[in-house]
């Protein structure tokens, strides 16, 4: 068994990759006022509902969440874990942001993160210039304020011009979504015309550097954008 009542950065590399994957997502769900779901976890892990099942029972016995008719939430000390876990992995994107493609920068971050020491990740933090996104715009522990201002891109009426600043992190987990978006040119910084929203149809269109895309409102609602 894992203690973790006074995790301390350096121990969290004692926590198995799959528990440290499991604490991001439910990171996620929690900043976001999202229900920690089974299913959805399942979902979004490529794993059965029993094997989730199983390895929340095993992160409740190490103290990192409860699970009571209210929910499953992160204790304290999953908090704490999920944190550094996050922003250990938002390092390693941007180590990696000028050797390889955007779109695959989430899922080689993923195999590395659960390595790194915290003097890495403090000395990666400190030559990195203290970054307060990932390269998917999405916000650092403690950095939420940063994104704040940021709407869906499903907020958006035909006709503005926005900026695209954020890809959902739930979205990062889709490789062929991030692959798909890259080719698209529809990543953080590109402006980008919202031309057509059809509602029947649940799509948007936008007008990305001459060229229409044609978006589901499902994928469109992890695009963040900043009207400018
Ligand atoms: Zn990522
Ligand atoms: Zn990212």
């Amino acid at each position: 068994m894992t203690n973790v009542t006074n995790l301390d950065t350096a121990e969290i590399s004692s926590l198995s990759s799959t528990i440290q994957d499991y604490l991001s997502l439910i990171y996620v769900m929690e900043r976001d006022r999202e229900p920690v779901v089974g299913s959805r976890l399942a979902e979004l892990l490529g794993v059965t509902p029993p094997t989730v099942t199983n390895t929340l029972k095993r992160m409740t016995r190490d103290g990192l969440i409860t699970m009571s008719k209210d929910g499953t939430h992160l204790t304290e000390a999953g908090w704490k874990a999920a944190r550094v876990v996050m922003r250990r992995h938002m390092l390693m994107e941007w180590m990696m942001v000028r050797t390889l493609p955007w779109s695959q920068l989430h899922s080689e971050a993923h195999q590395l993160e659960h390595a790194i020491s915290s003097m890495t990740e403090t000395a990666l933090m400190e030559q990195l210039g203290r970054p307060q996104t990932c390269p998917h715009g999405n916000p650092l522990p403690g950095c939420d304020e940063f994104v704040k201002d940021w709407i869906p891109l499903t907020k958006i009426s035909p006709g503005e011009t926005v900026t695209i600043r954020r890809i959902h992190e739930l979205a990062e987990e889709n490789a062929q979504l991030l692959g798909y978006l890259e080719t698209k040119h529809i990543i953080p910084g590109v402006r980008v015309a919202v031309t057509e929203i059809l509602p029947f149809n649940q799509t948007i269109t936008v007008e990305v550097e001459g060229q229409p895309v044609t978006l589901g409102n499902a994928v469109a609602g992890y695009i963040f954008v900043e009207i400018q």
